[in-house]
Parts: C-alpha cells; structure tokens; sequence
C-alpha cells in the first residue's frame, strides 16, 4: 500500500525514529509498502520511514533496478567533500547545494536480520546521509548555512504558493 508522503512541517520529520528490536514479517510489509510510495514519487532515490508517517530506523532505496533496505543503520566512518544540489520528497521541488562529506561507511542490518557494510561515494553517498538524517529527525534546512536556509525557506514558500495557484481540474460539460 502506497502512503502519503509526508512534507515539511509534519512534526514526524523532526522525531527521532526508534531502533528496529525485532525484523519480522511486520517490517517486510513496511518495506514494501516503503517501495510503492517510492515508485509514486517523480524521481525520489530513496524514502525513509519517518517520511510515511512510521517513526522507525529503516531506510529504502533503489540502484540499479535493485531494491535495498537498511535497518537501524549509522555511519560509521566518512570522509572527503562533496557538493551536490540535493532534493528531498518531504520539500518537493527545492534543490540546494549543500556540501557534505564524499564517502561514507554506513553499518545496519538487512531485512534478514544480518549485518551489513556498505562503502558509497558521490550521489549514493549523498544519499545514505541524506536518509540516514531522516531518521535523526534532520532535514536538508538544517544541514544549510543560516544564508542558505533564509533563501531556501523563501524558494519553498513560493514553489507551495505556485501548486496551490495551479487550477486543479478542467471541467468539461
Ligand atoms: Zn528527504
């Protein structure tokens, strides 16, 4: 089942989510249902559970056509630079150019239950911070400078000001 993602404002994106104690058939379905929202979306990479409304250490993303989840993951080790103009389902069309580290060591469980490692540079790395984020109730405007932010929050202002203005449907008798 497909969820409504969640936007910018909903209290759920600044929550904390709570470690997964035990990966059963209840965080299978989650995941699923993670992916169908995902597929919804116009370009999303990936989709954090807080962004469905579900306050729970889980991550999903898609590359190469293969569906990936992680549970309870951290970054355990990052390095380098890397700027990149980064999107986010829950603030629908704004982009920013924020600079984060360039690679990352991420740590956390499969849907088996096992541990796993994942090393990821450039647009997956950007990623994995990006969601990881999601779970500490961090969005893209707190990774800004104060700059940054201030023209940020006005871009969305008016990026919501332009879909409420649109018509919503042409009526045909
Ligand atoms: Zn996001």
């Amino acid at each position: 089942m497909a969820y409504e993602i969640r936007t910018y404002g909903d209290p759920v994106l600044k929550t904390p989510a709570a470690a997964v104690i035990e990966i059963d058939g209840k965080v299978a379905r989650l995941v699923d249902d993670m992916f169908e929202t995902l597929y919804t979306s116009d370009n999303g990479l990936g989709l954090a559970a807080p962004q469905i409304g579900v306050q729970k250490q889980i991550f999903v993303w898609e590359v190469d056509d293969e569906q990936m989840v992680i549970i309870n993951p951290e970054i355990v080790e990052s390095s380098g630079e890397w700027v990149y103009d980064e999107g986010c389902l829950s603030i629908p069309g704004l982009y920013v150019e924020i600079i984060r580290p360039n690679e990352v060591l991420m740590r956390g469980r499969t849907l088996d239950g096992n541990e796993i490692e994942i090393e990821a540079k450039e647009l997956m790395g950007r990623l994995f911070q990006h969601e990881l984020d999601h779970l500490n109730g961090v969005l893209m405007f707190d990774r800004m400078t104060p700059e940054q932010r201030k023209g940020a929050l006005a871009d969305y202002r008016r990026i919501l000001e332009e879909q409420s203005a649109k018509p919503r449907r042409l009526r045909l008798r």
